[in-house]
This record gives C-alpha cells, sequence and structure tokens, in this order.
C-alpha cells in the first residue's frame, strides 16, 4: 500500500464548515453567529484605520525584510507590556516576552516550555476554545477538566478552586484572562482574588490565555485578574493574542510573556523557548507585529486605536443589554448575557434545535450553541429572539 494510505481522514474544522454552508445559503435575512470575528452593525469585519495608518508607515520607513530571530519584533512585545501588565510592566525585570504566530503560536509554546520543564497534567474549565484541547492532545499532555460555569450562567469558583488546590507538582492550570470562549463567563474581582491567593498557596503553575483585551469591560478592566494573579504568584506563563482587539486576524500576531523569580530565570526559560520556537515555525511573522508596534509608539495612533476598539466593545454591550432586556426566547433565559462579556456566549440549545434555526430560519451557530455576539445587530435582533422562541419553546 502507499504510505499515504495509512492515514485516515480527520474532521474539518466544524465552524470553517459552517461559514460554507452560510455562504451557500441564498436567503436574504439569514444571519452567521459562527466563526468568531467582530462585525459592524453592516456585517463587516473591516480592518481598523489605525492599523491602515501604521500600514502605510509600514510601507514608506520598512528598509529591510532580513530575518529577526526566533523572538520577533522586540519592540512589539515590549511596546504591548504597559497595557497587559500595568504601570511596572516588567514588574521589577520579572516579566519578558517574545512574538508568536498568533495567540495559538503562544498557547501552543506555553504548554510545550511547560511540558519541557516537567508539566504533565494541565487543569482547564470546560467548555473551552476547542483547540486548547487539541494542543495539549498533540503535546501528550493529559487534560484535566473541571466545570468553568455553573447552571445560573456565573462562573463556578468552587470548581477552579478545587482543581488548583488538589494540583500536584506535575500539574498546571490554564485561566481564559477575559472574555471567556466560549462561554462569555469571566470571573470577578473578587474571584480572581481568590483565584490568586490558591495559586499562590498551592504552588500550582498559572498558564493565562488573554486573547480579547479590551472587547469585554474595557483594556484595563480585562487585565485585572491577569494582574492579581501575576501580583501574588512566583512564577506564569501569558498567552496574548492581537488578532481580535488590533483585527488581525489573518496576520497571526501574538506574544508570549513568562514571569519568573529574576532575570537568571528568565534567560533559560527564555532559550528554551526560542529553541522549541526554532523547532516549530523558526521565527514569527513580521507585519502584524510591525504594525502593532507603530500604534503603540505613537499617541495619535494609539488614541485611535483605543477609540476604534470602545466602539466595538459598545456595540457588543449594546446587543448584549439589548439581549438582556428581552428577558427571555422560548426556554432559554436571556438575562445572563447581559452581565457577560466579550464575542461568545452559550445558549442552552440542542443540537436538533440549532439545525432547525439553520435550516428553517437561516441563523448559523455551532452545535454546541456557541453564539457571537458580534453577528447580531439591532436590525436582525427581532428576528433572532423571534427564531430562537419559536425552535426552543
Ligand atoms: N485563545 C483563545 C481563547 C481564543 O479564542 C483564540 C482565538 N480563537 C486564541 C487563543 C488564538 O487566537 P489567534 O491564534 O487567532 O491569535
Amino acid at each position: 500500500t502507499m504510505m499515504l494510505d495509512r492515514l485516515s481522514p480527520q474532521a474539518p474544522d466544524a465552524l470553517l464548515a459552517l461559514i460554507r454552508l452560510h455562504d451557500a445559503d441564498p436567503r436574504d435575512d439569514k444571519i452567521d453567529l459562527g466563526v468568531g470575528v467582530y462585525r459592524t452593525e453592516d456585517g463587516n469585519t473591516p480592518v481598523f484605520a489605525a492599523v491602515k495608518a501604521a500600514e502605510q508607515r509600514l510601507v514608506q520607513e520598512q528598509d529591510s525584510k532580513s530575518y529577526l530571530g526566533p523572538e520577533g519584533d522586540m519592540g512589539f512585545v515590549n511596546a504591548l507590556m504597559p497595557h497587559i501588565f500595568g504601570a511596572d510592566p516588567t514588574m521589577g525585570g520579572r516579566i519578558s516576552g517574545m512574538q508568536t504566530p498568533g495567540g495559538t503560536g503562544a498557547v501552543r509554546l506555553a504548554l510545550a516550555l511547560a511540558q519541557k520543564a516537567g508539566v504533565k497534567r494541565v487543569h482547564m474549565g470546560v467548555p473551552s476554545w476547542p483547540n486548547h484541547a487539541q494542543i495539549l492532545a498533540d503535546l501528550g499532555l493529559e487534560l484535566v477538566p473541571f466545570d468553568h460555569a455553573s447552571p445560573d450562567g456565573t462562573a463556578n469558583l468552587e470548581a477552579v478552586l478545587d482543581a488548583i488546590v488538589n494540583a500536584g507538582v506535575e500539574d498546571a492550570v490554564l485561566l481564559h484572562g477575559c472574555c471567556h470562549n466560549p462561554t462569555g463567563i469571566d470571573y470577578t474581582a473578587d474571584q480572581w482574588e481568590q483565584i490568586a491567593e490558591a495559586l499562590a498557596q498551592s504552588g500550582t503553575f498559572p498558564i493565562i490565555d488573554s486573547a480579547y483585551q479590551g472587547l469585554g469591560q474595557g483594556l484595563e478592566a480585562d487585565a485585572a485578574g491577569l494582574r492579581s494573579v501575576l501580583a501574588k504568584v512566583p512564577e506564569a506563563f501569558i498567552a496574548y493574542s492581537c488578532d481580535k482587539n488590533f483585527g488581525q486576524y489573518r496576520d497571526r500576531v501574538g506574544a508570549f510573556y513568562i514571569l519568573g523569580q529574576d532575570s537568571k530565570a528568565l534567560e533559560t526559560a527564555f532559550s528554551n523557548a526560542n529553541a522549541l520556537a526554532r523547532a516549530c515555525w523558526s521565527m514569527p511573522p513580521d507585519h502584524g507585529g510591525a504594525v502593532v508596534r507603530l500604534i503603540l509608539r505613537d499617541p495619535e495612533l494609539t488614541a485611535m486605536w483605543m477609540a476604534e476598539l470602545d466602539d466595538m466593545r459598545g456595540r457588543m454591550r449594546g446587543v448584549r443589554d439589548a439581549l438582556a432586556a428581552a428577558g427571555s426566547a422560548g426556554r432559554i433565559d436571556l438575562t445572563p448575557l447581559g452581565t457577560q462579556n466579550g464575542l461568545f456566549a452559550m445558549l442552552p440549545v440542542t443540537k436538533e434545535e440549532v439545525a432547525q434555526l439553520r435550516e428553517g430560519h437561516g441563523i448559523y451557530m455551532a452545535a454546541s450553541g456557541r453564539i457571537n455576539i458580534a453577528g447580531l445587530t439591532m436590525g436582525n435582533l427581532p428576528k433572532f429572539i423571534a427564531a430562537l422562541a419559536a425552535v426552543a419553546h
């Protein structure tokens, strides 16, 4: 037999399949709540004006495309730090970073480095972004799941504290920094404090994935949980994505940061991270990171970016408020969506109901019941709520 015959077909990405179904649907009033990208009231995912301006500058000013190292554009990595870590961005020389191909690259690198340092099991609230489980499986790390949410639509604090307190020395815990994907359910400030305290007491290693800063409650508020953890623990990994909050999805812009005890610990850790990156993607794509660097080093472009981000957040907040104000649709309680954050929410619908919404009403969402809040507008919201009520009675 041929070597390739030894491969068995893998399931295609469910959300990409959903995009094709949606594109083929001739109905004018169809609604796409599938793939996780921001959309305007007109249903578009435009390039940020701040990004366009920085790209123009890049074309004018870039004088070489020669190789950088596996760490990528350190100007980008450092310019981002005050926004993530606050007024003392290195925490006295204890935080440093490197560029990665998207948040996905950062998550991959964080987990691979944790594994290299002896981590065998990773505790994680479920449901989670499906790629978390895929990366863990690909690395051969054991996923130890706990329930992220309680049935009332709030975070299950007991479950995460239990996981942290009972974890062993070969365990890490993977947390979402803000705008939890897929539930939209974030820990409150008080819950983050308790999580930070439990991490400090138990010594369980925290890995924080922050992919949506600025799209929940605002740039500073969305970093508060992460900062309260870092203030208390000796060591942590942070995986960061600029693909949503700078709208650079396809340019793959991310960074990986390490909090360590001192600069010597960081140096050794990054020599390992660089070796892992070198063996995997060699170095990250430059363009998107260079764009973020240009924006963040220019006060005018920074202000422009922040205003655009605020608009996006405000629009999604408006949709959430309108959903919550509607109260319910059939048996579905919509009020928790008002207090949740970011692009996503989970509706307690069955697979059959998801199929009925798609076939009968042209409403496209993941089989899990996850919806992209940014797919909703003041225009299509009444239709969405009516269809949901008709199906989920
Ligand atoms: N983490 C989470 C929780 C995400 O939802 C995503 C994007 N879907 C990522 C990481 C990775 O983002 P990207 O690789 O597109 O930067």
